[in-house]
């Protein structure tokens, strides 16, 4: 079998990157270990920003600000193309002191995001009320509203994706897990499989928190580990809150069918996706500290995923140093969904060689990482 690219993993990179390489007149084949689209894609939140963008380095702002530019067009296209409706708004995202306004709002400022600092008067909804009135007024005056932020429902993304994906002839071959790269003379020569053995004339590696082990000795100092992050799921009549809303590492998406999510833990126990009563009441307390009205209602669903764990938060985009024609896609962290674009362009971009958006040499250092 001759392939022109072959993608291995079908997350929101493996997808995403497969899709741009189609519509660039590429032939492609994405090689899945499970189905597609079940692992940390799946589980994520779905919130197209950092959570305190402040406290990350501008190597990551400034590819999430660039991809989450592309978004309003990608997801409409593909809403169009698919009939999909990956749910894509412009919600806003209110976050919950104590964090630092100062620094906050200088931000801001610098990088011409648009924040409102008298929230008071743009909440519209009862519970963000209820907050607002029930917190003292120092603490209200520590609220910050970023307007700009927006949303997406990852798992109908993904489902998106597969349908386009198939729509512009690309081959999705599930249940497939590649094994081996196999390189000489400075070129991947094949790759081995649970389903025989693939020859293309480019490889890309789009396996999130499995990056480093699939790599194995073509890693180098790679440095991408899982980080485990559970979820609970509630369901109102109607959305109770139409924001997200954030206060340290807790957060509350409401979708628009009613459906809140809550997350999200940091784990770094290895490749365990086992849920825990701990985290359970942890996310609990943290929500109906924040909204009251959650007490007593059913959890609907608990669920963890393995984030693609990578230094700073920094991924890995594009071509392997040694390695001619193998290249990777890895290491998105707590962003994937929201650099996935972004992300995809670039790698794409690197094959066809055509000029890139933005400065990639932040994301092509994670190869001595320590
Ligand atoms: C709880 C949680 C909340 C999150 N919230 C957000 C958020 O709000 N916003 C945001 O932007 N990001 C969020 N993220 C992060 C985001 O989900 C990830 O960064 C992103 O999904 C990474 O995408 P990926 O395609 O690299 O990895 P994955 O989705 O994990 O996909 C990798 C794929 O590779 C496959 N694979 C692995 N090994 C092999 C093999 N040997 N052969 C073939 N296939 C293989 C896997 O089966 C999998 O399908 C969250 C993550 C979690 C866990």
């Amino acid at each position: 079998m001759k392939h022109d690219v072959i993608v291995i993993g079908a997350g929101i990179i493996g997808l995403a990157t497969a899709e741009r390489l189609l519509l660039q007149g590429a032939k492609v084949t994405i090689l899945e270990r499970n189905k597609i689209g079940q692992e940390s894609s799946w589980a994520g939140g779905g919130i197209l920003s950092p959570l305190f963008p402040w406290n990350y380095k501008n190597d990551v702002i400034q590819l999430t600000n660039y991809s989450t530019k592309l978004f309003p067009a990608w997801t409409s296209s593909l809403h169009k193309t698919t009939g999909i409706d990956s749910e894509y708004e412009t919600c806003g995202m209110l976050m919950l002191p104590p964090f630092d306004r100062d620094t906050a709002i200088n931000w801001c400022a610098k990088h011409g995001i648009n924040v409102r600092q008298h929230i008071v008067s743009n909440v519209s909804c009862h519970i963000e009320e209820t907050y607002i009135e029930n917190t003292n007024k120092k603490t209200r005056n520590q609220t910050l509203f970023l307007p700009d932020v927006a949303q997406v429902r990852n798992p109908r993304l993904l489902q998106a994706l597969k349908k386009r994906i198939v729509q512009l002839g690309g081959e999705i071959i599930e249940n497939c897990r590649v094994n081996q790269i196999k390189a000489s003379n400075w070129q991947t020569q094949s790759i081995t499989s649970s389903c025989g053995e693939f020859i293309a004339d480019h490889y890309i590696v789009c396996t999130g928190a499995w990056s480093s082990k699939i790599l194995g000795t073509h890693a180098l100092k790679l440095n991408i580990r899982p980080i485990k992050g559970q979820m609970l799921l509630f369901k109102f009549a109607k959305p109770p809150i139409r924001k997200i809303l954030v206060r340290n590492d807790l957060y509350i998406i409401p979708r628009q069918d009613g459906h809140l999510l809550i997350g999200s833990t940091l784990e770094d126990v290895g490749f365990n996706k086992q849920v825990t009563v701990s985290a359970r009441n942890y996310l609990l307390e943290g929500a109906q500290n924040i909204m009251p009205e959650l007490e007593g209602m059913t959890l609907i669903q608990h669920w963890s995923g393995l984030r693609p764990g990578s230094p700073d938060n920094i991924p890995t985009i594009g071509r392997h140093p040694n390695i001619r024609n193998l290249y990777i896609n890895c290491g998105h962290f707590r962003y994937g969904v929201t650099m996935a674009p972004a992300s995809a362009e670039i790698v794409v971009n690197e094959i066809i060689n055509v000029p890139q958006p933005l400065d990639i040499s932040p994301y092509q250092t994670g190869w001595n990482s320590n």
